[in-house]
């Protein structure tokens, strides 16, 4: 069995050959964080987290490194709005991302380096590139020359005019080429800065993933991943620094980039204001099911996201999770009637699961074979269940039954899913968590009156209706019981 990934670099599907087997590295450009993050930003996280695991599993261990930028003209204007230092800012968003990423599952890297916790190693390559000719300082910048690269442009394959008008840069009097990026700015006021031989300033953006990824990972990486919105500039000058400050050894040898998602039909992002925050879905809805959401299309693909998503994930969980307690309850029952409890089986990784995420991470494909293992199971148990009304089931049955619910467990532990007790999944209506969940969904239902989507509203009404919450709308707003 052997993973292969479709690199951008080269545009073609290639076999996944580590440096190291024994320890594959990669490097995913990890959130800036200012605000919470919404749904859009979780794909990269999810995807690549899931690649992690699977290097892990494949080579017995892997150096999986995501930043945090925590120096950012973003950062610096949320604090200015709202009166409270950076740090206050940073703090409390890299807190609630790590809060974010693990209800949807997503495993925490081996190292998550800050970009502040790097000024020394950023300060020591940019002077490597100045050193070496590719980078220049004026009134008080640092600038990386676009020209001093012959490679500029190989990742994104775009001639230069189009990188210019990709990069939307000002054209300063400072740069010697339009396209030139920033490396080190100058600081003043309240803004953060470091001491440096160019004068109190800050790092660009770009410079820092590069002296992350070589403090971290080494000057040559296997993996570098993020979104393809990422590419060009931010990627395609990463490749510039490194390379250069490396004296031309390659930066990353598979580049892999997720699509967009999107949302009313346009990319889901901040500045546009389409945006699904985590921190909210997770408390209208079951943090699995949005997992699953995000599985659902090949990750380089768009997925388009929206309500009638989240609620066809729930559907399919409640009948995976289904599937698993029912086989259990069947168990038990032969179990009562005097047949011997199968060894719980040591989780073997169905082979359909485990060769669709080796085809470039085909989840669709993998979450396919988890239905089709889970409808064999539910055949399997109806027709135990009905010649157990006539005779005794049969013992080698209960035991192919077990054998396929553990099959649906490993397979849904590749995918950071089926991990609950079916009880836990099914009970999500009597936590505390959950009057939270139905709360925020009795809110959503009366922005959705407001703004005349009855539609929507009715779909939530029904949905809650169907686990058992009875709305009644009051003088004093919407009153809910469970019935
Ligand atoms: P940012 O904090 O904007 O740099 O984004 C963090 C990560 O989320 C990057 O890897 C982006 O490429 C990715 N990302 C941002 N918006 C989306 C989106 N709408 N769909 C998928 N990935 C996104
Ligand atoms: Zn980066």
């Amino acid at each position: 069995m052997s993973l292969r990934l479709y690199n951008s670099l080269t545009r073609r599907v290639e076999d996944f050959q580590p440096l190291d087997p024994g320890r594959p590295t990669m490097y995913v450009c990890g959130p800036t964080v200012y605000n919470y993050v919404h749904i859009g930003n979780a794909r990269p996280y999810v995807v690549f987290g899931l690649l992690a695991a699977l290097l892990r599993r494949r080579h017995g261990a892997v150096r999986y490194a995501r930043n945090v930028t925590d120096v950012d003209d973003k950062i610096n204007a949320a604090a200015a709005a709202q009166g409270v230092p950076i740090s206050t800012i940073t703090d409390r968003y890299v807190a609630a991302f790590r809060e974010d990423m693990a209800v949807l599952g997503v495993p925490a890297p081996d190292v998550e380096p800050t970009a502040t916790g790097h000024i020394a190693q950023i300060v020591v390559m940019i002077g490597r590139l100045i050193d070496t000719g590719h980078a220049y300082a004026a009134e008080g910048h640092v600038l990386f020359s676009v020209a001093s690269f012959e490679g500029y442009g190989k990742l994104s394959r775009r001639d230069p005019d189009d990188m210019l008008a990709g990069a939307r840069v000002e054209v300063a009097p400072y740069k010697r080429d339009p396209g030139d990026f920033v490396l080190w700015k100058p600081s003043t006021g309240d803004l953060p800065g470091w001491d440096s031989p160019w004068g109190y300033g800050r790092p660009g953006w770009h410079i820092e993933c590069s002296a992350m990824a070589e403090a971290h990972l080494g000057e040559t990486i296997d993996i570098h991943a993020g979104g393809v919105d990422l590419q060009f500039p931010h990627h395609e000058n990463e490749i510039a620094q490194s390379e250069c400050a490396h004296g031309g050894k390659p930066f990353a040898r598979y580049w892999l980039h997720n699509g967009m998602l999107t949302f009313a039909g346009a990319k889901m992002s901040k500045s546009l204001g389409n945006i699904e925050k985590i921190h909210d879905l997770v408390r209208a809805h079951p943090p699995e099911a949005l997992r699953y959401a995000l599985l659902s299309a090949h990750y380089r693909q768009p997925l388009e996201w929206s309500d009638d998503l989240i609620e066809s994930s729930v559907r399919t969980l409640d009948r995976l999770y289904g599937t698993l307690r029912d086989s259990d309850v069947f168990r038990a029952l032969g179990v009562l009637r005097g047949h011997g409890d199968p060894e719980p089986q040591d989780a073997a990784m169905p082979g359909e699961i485990e060769e669709a995420l080796d085809d470039d991470l085909n989840t669709p494909k993998a979450l396919a074979a988890l239905a089709s293992i889970a409808s064999r199971a539910r055949q399997l148990r109806n027709r135990l269940a009905n010649a157990a009304d006539s005779a005794q089931p049969l013992q080698s049955g209960i035991e192919e039954l077990a054998n396929l619910t553990a099959q649906m467990r490993a397979g849904g532990a590749a995918l950071g899913l089926l991990q609950q007790d079916p009880g836990a999944w099914f009970a999500r209506g009597t936590s505390e968590d959950d009057d939270a969940r139905i709360q925020a969904l009795i809110e959503e239902r009366v922005a959705a009156k407001r703004a005349r989507d009855f539609a929507r509203a009715d779909a939530i009404r029904d949905r809650l209706a169907a686990e058992g919450v009875l709305l009644e709308d009051t003088a004093q707003g919407v009153r809910w019981k469970r019935t």
